[in-house]
């Protein structure tokens, strides 16, 4: 009898599970419909049960139709000596995405009009798609563009377009509420790690972190979801389910060595913005922070003005905001397990600070309330941050006003959300104070 052969132990640091994903997920030849997506988007599914389900070629989703169904087997562009020396199983890279089906035999200058190399950065292949003109390339390092000498080529794409259908994810975590709150990943590109390979393991890991609460007040949504039309897609079969939605954030490029940076929703003052920011300053990570712009990831849907949900955007650098963006230099060798924890660990307290942020009433507000009497400073006997919490506690008596958030205390205060939270259940368990409603 032979023995299996045993089993990967599974890997029990989030970060590690989150690099054994995006070696998993690397070399599948992703786009925004297609097999890749599909076994993406299957693969994902091992790690959070996802809900996978197909919107068909041709479906109008408000301004935009869902595309014919793209896949690819092969593609190469080979010398006389029928040497390919342009090679899709090298990388999918090489073939613009999306690319019609071709064969022919073409001269060297008719042939090059039809490829994409990167001068300043010979070294890389360059990713480039063509969905919604049809046409078809190939992408490769300048340096070998330089070693076509031959006068002809043969091109040969075999690809299909049909009619068949995009892929989309979902993973819905319920909490005591129907109000949610999204998280939205892009899934369409191919062997590329940091855009798009780096959001998805957060979301994943973060999605098991959600669902590992033993109490929630808000429902989350995990999206994965080909950028731009599939978010458009969703948002366009879900239009019941938008008003329930109070907020979000687009997972991207999480895992280079660059500083945090948060991008605002449209308003720029919304309960996301403050929880990212709150959740980034108590990191001690330094971040940056920029406006919202209608460019970037599908915030840009999110926050449209017919669509309105404050979408937020953290990323590691700015898109297109480092040099090995949309290259084959973004590989899974430039990720860092540090950078993808520190990444993780901003999008729990980001969940965190929304569980707990409230607004409360003062039920005893005139003049402070006696809490020797209700055994508040016995309670406290021991504690190290004794007096932090005596002092949080007169904060939020005397700032439960109904609509001032413990957010908003713990930024005019300077002490820390934590501790103010902690003070408010104490004072709630006594009856000092109460939750008021919607907040
Ligand atoms: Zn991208």
């Amino acid at each position: 009898m032979v023995a299996a052969p045993p089993l990967d132990p599974p890997a029990t640091d989030p970060a590690e599970r989150m690099l054994r994903l995006t070696n998993d997920l690397f070399p599948l030849c992703r786009s925004i419909t297609g097999n890749g997506l599909r076994q993406t988007l299957r693969r994902i599914s091992h790690e959070i049960p996802l809900e996978i389900y197909e919107v068909p070629s041709g479906t109008q989703v408000f301004d935009w139709v869902v595309p014919d169904e793209w896949n690819i087997q092969d593609a190469y562009v080979a010398d006389s000596h029928g040497r390919r020396v342009i090679d899709f199983q090298k990388s999918n890279l090489h073939v613009v995405n999306y690319s019609v089906p071709f064969h022919g035999r073409l001269d060297i200058e008719t042939l090059r009009a039809k490829l994409h190399t990167l001068p300043d950065h010979p070294d890389w292949i360059p990713y480039r798609t063509s969905y919604y003109a049809p046409d078809w390339g190939f992408c490769l390092r300048d340096r070998d563009l330089h070693e076509l000498r031959d006068s002809h080529y043969d091109v040969h794409i075999d690809a299909t377009m049909s009619p068949g259908s995009m892929t989309m994810g979902e993973f819905l975590v319920p909490g005591n509420s129907s109000r949610e709150f999204l998280i939205s990943a892009h899934t369409c590109h191919p062997s590329l790690a940091n855009d798009n390979l780096s959001g998805i393991g957060v979301a994943c890991e973060l999605a098991k972190y959600v669902a590992s609460l033993s109490e929630r007040r808000f429902t989350y949504r995990f999206l994965f979801l080909p950028g731009t039309i599939g978010t458009i897609a969703w948002l366009a079969t879900h239009t019941a389910v938008l008003p329930h939605i109070e907020g979000g954030l687009v997972l991207a490029l999480l895992g280079h060595n660059h500083p945090l940076t948060y991008k605002q929703t449209e308003s720029g003052h919304r309960r996301v913005d403050e929880c990212v920011l709150y959740a980034l300053k108590e990191s001690g990570l330094g971040f940056d922070t920029m406006p919202f712009e209608p460019y970037g990831y599908d915030e840009r849907q999110y926050n449209s003005p017919g669509i309105h949900l404050p979408v937020g955007c953290l990323m590691r650098a700015r898109y297109a905001g480092y040099p090995e963006y949309h290259t084959s230099a973004d590989d899974v060798s430039r990720l860092s397990l540090q950078r993808l924890s520190e990444s993780l660990d901003v999008c729990r307290r980001t969940v965190d600070i929304l569980e707990q942020d409230r607004c409360y009433r003062n039920l005893s507000p005139h003049c402070e309330p006696q809490l020797g009497k209700r055994g508040l400073y016995e309670s406290l006997g021991g504690r190290s941050d004794r007096q932090a919490l005596q002092q949080a506690m007169l904060w939020v008596l005397n700032q439960a006003n109904g609509r001032t958030s413990l957010l908003a205390i713990a930024e005019r205060s300077g002490m820390s959300f934590g501790v103010l939270a902690h003070a408010a259940t104490l004072l709630r368990e006594r009856t000092l104070i109460e939750e008021s409603q919607g907040s």
